[in-house]
């Protein structure tokens, strides 16, 4: 009896030595200097533990009264901790109900002309349209006109990178022209063909079955399918793209059923160098990737007789983030981006609507809201305070949700001259799925407890405000020694 209780212990502790021998490995690897010094440290306890223990198991302490009554204290707290840590804790019934759930009173449909993009980049100073916004929407004009005459974000003369910023801005303005030059409307909305329905023919499985696996044959990392719910297709034109002045401000009928949405990850090795130009090249990079699938996808459904329209980062008839939430792609996080199990917030997104008869996926809870309301790294390391700190969430146009401060967020992009991302690299959920992240991502999202300590574990282990990555070495923005790399200076917001 004593053998089999001293087996099972070994076994338990040689099984936790294995997991933190690769997550020093797994830190080693992601070059996470500090973890990779806590785990260590952590390993080497573990291993400390292992050795005590067969000493003492080798002397026989535990066939003594004393020893088999540690032993069996042992082992009773192992099996309570891995029994409160494992079991799934109840379900968050508003996360089952997709971006319904955060619906909790009357809601307007969104009004793309009012999107601070929409604004900065569409509206001319002196044009017809500038005059009819800004009349309709005094409180916005003096802040868009101080950003016009700062500059936006893509790399403008007062990036955070100065004077090395030159060939990180060229890259980036390479992938954006991809997602321009593919949203005309030949392009977004390809000319649908019925006649070829009949010839074609697809129940809805295999349809499904079809479109989910061309979508990642052509790069789509995740992919879901929701119906779509009016209230977040955008209620009017906002974004004008090859001066197609007339569409601004027409109302957008919803014409689809159903959207299938995608999802791109994002490099962690490119977003570990938030806020620095980098970062914005993995963005744009992905906004093509994303425009190159959308068109291709729409195009493959209109030619199975059915009408589709690209949605992607130079054509949106739709709100990414709820229509994701929908397709069961993730949760939305503190940060307002979306959270997916696979990636956590370091994806893009991309979205193809249409009358295709489809399958559609359920939303998923992975406990992202009760992790978000201890966790708020987000919001401590946000430079222009745009996340939510220190309230819960609040109704905002009938829903209820940590609502970030566009406005404050665009600003600091303007200041910096990138589009910032330092609350997707500070994510727990963002690290590399290497297989101990993938244990702790599982724990997070079956139970309460560990997402508490997981969150703690995470302040430790990453720092409460983790710093930036160095750059790959072909998208340097720096020539400095390395602490001027690590600590790089931070601009002022004004
Ligand atoms: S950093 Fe923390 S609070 Fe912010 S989105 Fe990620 S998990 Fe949620
Ligand atoms: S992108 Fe930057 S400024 Fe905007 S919310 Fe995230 S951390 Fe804050």
């Amino acid at each position: 009896m004593v053998s089999l209780l001293i087996f099972i212990a070994a076994l338990g502790l040689i099984v936790q030595a294995f997991i933190g021998l690769a997550y020093f490995i797994s830190c080693m690897l992601e070059k996470e200097k500090r973890a990779t010094v806590f785990a260590g440290l952590q390993f080497l306890g573990i291993l400390a533990l292992v050795a005590v223990f067969f000493f003492l198991a080798g002397i026989g302490f535990f066939q003594t009264k004393l020893g088999l009554a540690l032993l069996i204290a042992g082992l009773t707290l192992g099996a309570l901790a891995s029994f409160l840590l494992m079991r799934k804790t109840g379900a968050n019934q508003r996360a089952l109900k997709g971006a319904n759930g955060l619906i909790v009173g009357e809601m307007k449909r969104h009004d793309e002309r009012e999107i601070v993009f929409a604004r900065n980049r569409s509206l001319r100073p002196d044009s017809e349209q500038y005059k009819l916004f800004y009349k309709e929407h005094p409180e916005y004009e003096e802040f868009d006109a101080k950003r016009r005459r700062m500059g936006g974000p893509l790399g403008h003369p007062g990036t955070i990178d100065r004077p090395h910023q030159g060939p990180n801005v060229a890259a980036t303005l390479a992938s954006v022209s991809i997602p321009l030059h593919l949203s005309t409307s030949d392009k977004v909305k390809p000319q649908p063909h019925p006649e070829l329905r009949k010839e074609i023919k697809l129940g809805s499985e295999e349809a499904t079955e079809r479109v989910k696996g061309y979508a990642r044959s052509l790069g789509a990392d995740l992919v879901g399918i929701t119906e779509i719910n009016p209230l977040w297709i955008y209620s009017h034109r906002g974004e004008i793209f090859w001066e197609n002045w007339e569409d601004w401000g027409k109302e957008i009928k919803v014409q689809h059923k159903y959207a299938v949405v995608f999802a791109m990850e994002m490099s962690l090795e490119m977003v570990g160098t938030a806020p620095h130009t980098p970062t914005m090249i993995e963005s744009m990079r992905n906004y093509a990737r994303g425009a190159y699938i959308a068109t291709q996808l729409a195009t493959y459904i209109t030619n199975l007789g059915y009408p589709a329209t690209a949605n992607h980062l130079r054509h949106y008839g739709a709100l990414m983030v709820p229509v994701a939430v929908d397709a069961g792609l993730g949760e939305v996080g503190r940060l307002g981006y979306l959270i997916t199990k696979d990636f956590g917030p370091r994806v893009r997104l991309g979205a193809v609507t249409t009358d295709l008869p489809l399958l559609p996926d359920k939303p998923v809870d992975i406990g992202v809201e009760d992790f978000c309301r201890i966790c708020k790294k987000c919001a401590v390391c946000c430079p222009s305070h745009s996340i939510p700190l220190d309230r819960d969430q609040t109704v905002a146009n009938g829903t209820l949700r940590w609502k970030l401060n566009a406005e404050t967020c665009f600003e600091y992009w303007g200041n910096i001259g990138t589009d910032c991302n330092i609350c997707m690299r500070v994510c727990p959920w963002s690290h590399a799925r290497t297989f101990p992240h993938k244990l702790i991502l599982e724990l997070n999202t079956r139970n309460m407890i560990a997402r508490r300590l997981f969150s703690f574990m995470d302040d430790i282990f990453y720092g409460k405000r983790p710093r930036p990555r160095v750059a790959p070495n072909w998208a340097r923005f720096n020539t400095g020694t390395m602490d001027e790399i690590e600590n790089p200076a931070r601009p002022e917001i004004h």
